[in-house]
């Protein structure tokens, strides 16, 4: 019999009563590991309503003990680190160690958020006239929600959790319909680490549970994470409805490789980027711009470390990518390789229509490498979210900037140079939230907030660090005026 998941709402986990379920797969294999529910509005709204009864509580109560749990959680976590890994890797297809990755960047995130103390302080001034005194605080919103992808499946709902939660707001936390089994095993650590009953919940489901969040008036602020399509409608639907929205979209990612690059760095970390995650990271280099003197070394290395990569099952030895996540993806990246070779683009190395042996029923799309991919395009302008790398030539630094800044997406944008005149012009002239300077995966650490810009961004504060803080708060303003005769009556 199927497994069939459970929501966390009012501190238990509870059945779903939805009518629908999706069937949640092991890319690698195709098997079904479980069964996960399409939560209905009313349960969002039950989700809700115990979110706000826990509220006025949870909100008064200190913040140097909201964050005991969030300390507690992070021993769980690393206790449990083996275990989550291969939940990631299982329902994801991403190798053990790139499971691994993504939980420490998660940890890394509660280990900000238990500095909330800090984090969270207001300011003064003393006399800002004669006797009276003016101060900001900041309040946490009341019920917040977020909706993440299923790309990272542990690390993205924690760039918004720890945040919600230290800050002293209550959460809820609709997870990718693809992969809802990581948060499930989060969510029995979240039940251990010690959070009142209703601060924390954990609702499944697809589109229509995401319309209740967003039509439900209790629920204060919206953070998602996916395609644009997703963030825009979101960012659209949530402020429309009165609520703050912090919606991280799509991307396609350009690495320029100046002729005094190090190649052999270069095309090692370009390798990462681009293949890595199978190319399912917001972060993954999608598209290299080498200038005159880059080119060669670049192609020829880079077709090189495709053709090495070994392919499989994530928990198999050796293996450094995994699948991509579903045979639907498979088929839409396959369909755009096909369509950029009638563009014109020559394939160097073609990923299309291989097995890996044992797992013949897996999604695997093997390392692709083309070249003169038209700029105007289809593969040029589309998010590819596969292990897809487009190389292209620019004759200059500035045309390479202006290739770069005539993508409508602008998650991230590196440079691979010696020089730090050329690495200054880039960083400063770039339109991109995250800028790698001999880095191909520029992804802030949690200290930072994970930026973004244009249409991989709606909002104005991002996920991570301060950018939370303020998400998660509002301020409030006091003028204080105190006369000195009023205590003398003491
Ligand atoms: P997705 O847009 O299909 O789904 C993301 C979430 O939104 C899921 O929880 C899903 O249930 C919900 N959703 C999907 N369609 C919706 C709709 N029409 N209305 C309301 N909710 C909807 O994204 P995905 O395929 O799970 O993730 C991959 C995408 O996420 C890629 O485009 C990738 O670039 C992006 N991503 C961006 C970042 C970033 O930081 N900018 C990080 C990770 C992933």
């Amino acid at each position: 019999m199927i497994r069939r998941l459970e929501n966390f709402v009012d501190g238990g986990w509870v059945s779903s009563g939805a009518p629908e379920a999706l069937k949640v797969l092991n890319p690698a294999s195709g098997a079904v590991l479980a069964e996960v529910p399409l939560s209905p509005a009313q349960e969002v709204h039950l989700a809700a309503e115990a979110a706000a009864k826990a509220f006025p509580e949870w909100r008064r109560t200190p913040a140097g003990e909201r964050i005991q749990p969030l300390f507690k959680l992070k021993a769980l976590l690393e206790e449990n680190l083996d275990s989550l890994a291969r939940t990631i890797t299982d329902e994801c297809g991403k190798t053990y160690a790139e499971s691994l990755g993504e939980l420490r960047r998660a940890i890394e995130n509660v280990e900000v958020a238990c500095g909330i103390p800090s984090l969270m302080q207001g300011y003064n001034n003393e006399d800002i006239a004669p006797g009276i005194d003016e101060q900001m605080i900041r309040q946490p919103l009341g019920v917040v929600a977020a909706i993440t992808p299923f790309n990272f499946p542990a690390m993205i709902p924690f760039w918004f959790m720890p945040y919600a939660l230290a800050t002293g707001n209550c959460f809820i936390l609709k997870p990718s319909e693809r992969v809802p089994l990581s948060s499930n095993r989060l969510f029995q650590l979240l039940e251990v680490a010690g959070f009142p009953r209703g601060v924390v919940q954990l609702v499944n489901g697809g589109r229509a549970t995401v319309e209740a969040i967003l039509d439900h008036p209790a629920i204060r602020a919206v953070s998602s994470v996916g395609s644009t399509a997703t963030a825009r409608y979101i960012y659209a639907h949530a402020a429309a409805n009165g609520k703050r929205a912090q919606c991280q979209g799509g991307a396609k990612n350009p690495v320029v490789v100046m002729p005094d690059a190090d190649m052999e760095m270069t095309a090692r970390i370009l390798a990462d980027s681009a293949f890595g995650c199978a190319g399912q990271r917001c972060l993954a280099a999608s598209v290299a711009i080498t200038l005159e003197g880059a080119k060669n070394a670049i192609t020829e290395q880079i077709t090189e470390a495709a053709r090495r990569r070994r392919v499989g099952y994530g928990l198999d030895d050796g293996v450094e990518m995994g699948p991509v996540i579903s045979a639907e993806s498979k088929g839409r990246i396959e369909g755009l390789i096909a369509r950029s070779e009638q563009e014109g683009a020559r394939i160097l190395i073609d990923g299309r229509g291989r097995n890996v042996k044992g797992f013949e029923k897996g999604f695997f799309v093997f390392p692709t490498v083309l070249e003169n991919a038209p700029p105007d395009g289809e593969i040029a302008r589309t998010e590819i979210f596969g292990p897809v790398l487009s190389l292209m030539g620019a004759r200059s630094l500035d045309e390479a900037i202006r290739t770069v800044n005539a993508r409508s997406y602008g998650n991230m944008a590196c440079i691979f140079t010696r020089s730090g005149a050329a690495a200054r012009k880039f960083r400063s002239e770039v339109n991109a939230g995250n800028v790698g300077i001999n880095v191909g995966v520029a992804a802030p650490i949690a200290y930072f907030p994970f930026s973004g810009w244009a249409d991989s961004f709606f909002g104005d504060l991002h996920a991570q660090a301060h950018h939370a803080v303020e998400f998660y708060t509002q301020t409030k303003v006091v003028i204080e005026r105190w006369p000195s005769d009023w205590s003398r009556r003491f």
